[in-house]
């Protein structure tokens, strides 16, 4: 069965088609800046081909033509016609408190998904956006939603609710919901499968560290406690998000006049925060490590990345009492043995020994423990597959 898998962004459709349930890729790729000015530009690959073409793209629907027509003609083709794809996967990053798990998208499911707009506005509308558009282009297709939010359905209240009056909660559903719900989700199963264990007997931390940072305390398999919250925004420090900070600070920088409204406070936590607001010269971590030595600024912008990490880490361990690993994955966790070493050295009290050199060897692509063979805690690096699980629960539900 062919199974398309979309993660529709407000400029953007990132893709791939399955041929499941052996999880072939047949295709996939990335259109980007739809709608904005100039052409669009479309990376697609398909076996060991790679193509780039600029699309005149000015929305979603346009966009999607073209990738639909990308699969199906000329030397970038990989199926002759649309009618053999049987289900669409679609990323969704907020599903609310209702949903909890992934779900064939109907009319109830779409407003939920328009009504969790208010709590993720940059995400959920372009997500909403995709599915309309699928089912337009692709009427005979199963359409399923799969939730970044949902693995994080577990989270008991003491951990999910913020000490705010409970109102807040109650009338506007304020509390903390978690994210990356189905990297976290993937790499849990995948260490499960390392430790020759079923998930549900796994204590496990599996820290996501890319572009956006999430950290996950997970406990006999369920999530238990997440470093995301009402937002993407808390927690880690991340490529351009500041995580956690004193609430105060917005109030002290609001009445001061230095942020002029919430908007400009928006932009400034979640665009100009994090590595480049405090290195100064960018959000790309592989950057900040080449110019450290140099640069004081991007020093320091990676020693306070570790150590947010570190401080979970610990946190984590402290909630879980017992651990049976600890997971790294995203781009930079998957291929940041210099953060990984920072992050995890000075541990062995605590249970973890890091093995420096089979950290340093550990390169992109690559899975393994990164710990000694008698820490008594291991770590390992997997390789996140969103798409592919994104892919297998669309397959569950279409078949
Ligand atoms: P993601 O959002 O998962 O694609 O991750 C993006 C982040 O991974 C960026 O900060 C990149 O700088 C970082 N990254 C990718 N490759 C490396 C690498 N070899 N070393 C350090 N950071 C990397």
């Amino acid at each position: 069965m062919l199974v398309f898998v979309i993660n529709c962004g407000s400029s953007s459709i990132k893709y791939q088609l399955f041929d499941m349930p052996e999880k072939r890729v047949l295709a996939r790729g990335v259109l980007e800046r739809i709608g904005e000015t100039g052409s669009a530009v479309l990376t697609h690959r398909a076996g060991d081909g790679k193509w780039n073409f600029e699309v005149d793209a000015p929305d979603h629907r346009a966009g999607l033509d073209f990738i639909l027509r990308t699969l199906t003609t000329g030397e970038t083709g990989v199926i002759k016609d649309l009618s053999e794809i049987k289900a669409v996967g679609h990323r969704v990053v907020h599903g609310g408190e209702s949903i909890r798990e992934a779900v064939v998208i109907d009319a109830d499911v779409e407003a939920v998904i328009a009504r969790c707009a208010e709590l993720a506005p940059v995400h959920n509308p372009p997500n909403l956006m995709g599915i309309r558009t699928a089912r337009d282009v692709l009427p005979a297709c199963v359409q399923v939603a799969v939730f970044d939010t949902a693995f994080h359905h577990t989270l008991p209240k003491k951990a999910y609710l913020y000490a705010l009056p409970l109102e807040l909660y109650e009338q506007h559903g304020i509390r903390k919901y978690g994210f990356h719900g189905t990297s976290h989700e993937y790499v849990a199963v995948e260490a499960a499968a390392r430790l020759g264990r079923p998930l549900s007997a796994c204590n496990l931390i599996t820290c996501h560290l890319g572009n956006g940072c999430s950290m996950t305390a997970i406990e006999g398999g369920r999530s238990v406690d997440t470093s995301m919250g009402m937002t993407p925004l808390q927690g880690l420090m991340m490529g351009t998000r500041s995580g956690d900070l004193d609430p105060a600070v917005l109030v002290h920088l609001l009445r001061n006049g230095w942020v002029a409204d919430a908007a400009e406070l928006d932009r400034l936590l979640n665009r100009k925060s994090g590595l480049a607001g405090i290195s100064g010269i960018g959000n790309d971590m592989r950057t900040l490590e080449e110019n450290m030595d140099a640069n004081p600024r991007a020093l320091l912008a990676v020693e306070m990345f570790c150590h947010r990490v570190r401080f979970y880490l610990g946190g984590y361990l402290a909630l879980l009492g017992t651990c049976d690993a600890i997971v790294f994955t995203g781009g930079i966790g998957e291929n940041d043995h210099i953060a990984r070493a920072v992050v995890l050295s000075g541990l062995e009290a605590l249970g973890i020994t890091l093995d420096a050199d089979v950290n340093e060897a550990m390169i992109r692509g690559r899975t393994g423990a990164i710990t000694t063979p008698d820490s008594r805690i291991p770590a390992f690096v997997i390789p996140t597959d969103e798409e592919g699980m994104i892919a297998s629960r669309t397959y569950d539900l279409a078949k």
